[in-house]
């Protein structure tokens, strides 16, 4: 009989974390993986020679002493991640009404470019950056400070909102929506999105910014070796299928091959809905299920990656937002029934040249409703009419890529697409959302998922614990772990690394 100390369903950055924490503590881990590759959103796919990540585009705070980089140092993943610095005079460009305005590096840089943009916005700029920096130093996981007891939901800045506090220090409309024009990071909403989060996102990338250079499958590579070297095991290809229950009590993960996989703890990477749809137990009680099962997801996304001609297109070593609307938040403004409406696009950086880039990335919002009448169909096999949608699609986001980049389709040698449905088939989270349970700031302990359950022996861990992207991931990995540990035992391992 198979017998682990810990479990883990999904081989995300979550799951790999606290695969990595825990086995470094001693406990006998197993990550079970429904892909052939590991990572979830890490990882990266190759077309005629090129990489391309399918969900980590850029990573924030990695300077030596600022908090990945703190992070990262007990994962014992500094100066083995191959990484490369964007530019500090702009590492994101906005192009908002026809003007390009630069996001700098550091808030020294970008409070100084602000100011260049609008000199007579100079205190609301101010008052501006500063809250973001107030947010993020008074958070203690953010800055690896011991707590006594760890209850976010208390936090004073949940209930503020991103929208609301941008418009309260400016009444320039222009200036808001650069403020807020990164708001494709988090799946934004005006009415909903909570300050905290886009304060912890901006700030986070305007500390630095960094691109993975060749992919971020390097990640969950480095990850799988460390869990692998502390005495884990990660298996692919084992598609959990069901939590098994033993006189009232977990005990077991059932594979799609039938295979039982006992353990003492399990912890699940995946969407708490798709985690409990797995658990047929009275423990969990119908309401409990309902909430959770009610819970908004994120918007979806479509991309083109595009093959480039060699030595024909610049290397960009920054990102580039686009919107044709007056209000940045375009998941706010999207229909299903108008075209295409902005987008981001970078061209990944690779280890073959820092000149020339050999391909680019376009991702513009997608419900699942334009996808819905394929939901029965698998990869590669979803039939012509899903083809023509797709390249109709693609042709329409690359008129709108045109406007900033003209004759971008003469560079171009071939491109792939994707869309809701590839996420949903390649890292199960519910009709393919970008970044899991959406946070709303009117309704926040709705919301708000612990990583606790209410199966004792059951922990949840991901992008819907605390936050997604490689920040929130991390911290939230620290959370579930600490559920067996101790949350400042934790802390001053990583703070002692
Ligand atoms: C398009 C896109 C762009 C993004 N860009 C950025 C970015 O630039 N920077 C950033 O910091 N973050 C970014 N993110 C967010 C970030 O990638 C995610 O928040 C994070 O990687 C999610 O990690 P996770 O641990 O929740 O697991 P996931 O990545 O969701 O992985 C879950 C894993 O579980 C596996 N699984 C599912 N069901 C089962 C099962 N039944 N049995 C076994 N295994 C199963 C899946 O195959 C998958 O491997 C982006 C996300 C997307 C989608």
């Amino acid at each position: 009989m198979n017998q682990y100390d810990i479990v883990i369903v999904g081989s995300g950055l979550g799951g790999l974390l606290c695969g990595v924490m825990l086995s470094k503590e001693g406990y006998n881990v197993c990550i079970l993986e429904k892909n052939h590759q590991l990572g979830g959103c890490l990882q990266t796919f190759v077309r005629e020679g090129c990489i391309f990540d399918t969900g980590m585009h850029y990573i924030g705070s990695y300077e030596q002493g600022q908090i990945l980089h703190r992070y990262f140092k007990y994962f014992g993943l500094n100066g083995k991640l191959n990484v490369r610095k964007l530019d500090e005079g702009g590492f994101d460009i906005i192009n908002y009404q026809g003007k390009e305005y630069k996001y700098a590096m550091g808030y020294e840089r970008f409070i100084t470019k602000m100011i260049e943009y609008f000199p007579d916005e100079r205190e609301g700029i101010i008052k501006y950056t500063d809250k973001l920096k107030e947010i993020s130093n008074n958070l203690n996981l953010y800055n690896l400070k011991e707590i006594d007891t760890y209850n976010f939901i208390e936090s004073a800045y949940i209930t503020d909102s991103a929208w609301g506090f941008i418009r309260a220090c400016t009444s320039n409309v222009t200036l808001q929506n650069i403020f807020a024009a990164l708001n494709a990071l988090y799946a934004g909403l005006p009415g909903k999105t909570p300050l905290y989060l886009h304060a912890l996102i901006n700030n986070f990338f305007i500390e630095s910014s960094w691109r993975f250079v060749d992919g971020s499958g390097q990640l969950a590579r480095l990850l799988d070796e460390s869990v692998e070297n502390a005495g884990g095991k990660v298996i692919t290809r084992s598609e959990v299928v069901k939590f098994g229950f033993e006189n009232d009590k977990l005990t077991h993960v059932v594979l799609n091959n039938g295979e039982h996989i006992y353990a003492k703890y399990f912890i699940s990477d995946i969407h708490p809905a798709r985690t409990f749809e797995m658990c047929e137990t009275n423990l969990l009680r119908k309401v409990y299920r309902n909430r959770i099962n009610s819970m908004p997801d994120t918007m979806s996304v479509f991309s083109i990656y595009c093959v480039l001609k060699e030595n024909s297109f610049p290397y960009m070593n920054y990102n580039y937002y686009f919107s044709t609307t007056e209000s940045v938040w375009l998941a706010d403004v999207y229909s299903p029934d108008k075209p295409v409406q902005g987008y981001m696009l970078f061209t990944p950086a690779s280890s073959k040249s820092g000149i020339w880039a050999d391909c680019m990335t376009i991702i513009c919002y997608m419900s699942w409703d334009e996808v819905k009448k394929w939901e029965h169909t698998t990869i590669e096999k979803r039939g012509e009419e899903y083809r023509d949608f797709k390249k109709r699609k693609a042709e329409q986001l690359l008129n709108l890529a045109e406007q900033c980049f003209p004759n971008l389709r003469s560079h171009i040698k071939s491109y792939y697409t994707s869309t809701p449905l590839t996420y949903r088939d390649y890292t199960a989270t519910r009709n393919g959302s970008l970044y899991g349970v959406m946070k709303d700031c009117n309704d926040p302990i709705s919301s708000y998922i612990p990583p606790k359950t209410k199966i004792s022996n059951l922990f949840l861990t991901g992008q819907n614990v605390n936050l997604h992207g490689i920040l929130g991931v991390t911290i939230g990995s620290l959370l579930t772990c600490a559920e067996l540990t101790g949350l400042n035992y934790l802390i001053r391992k990583i703070n002692n690394a």
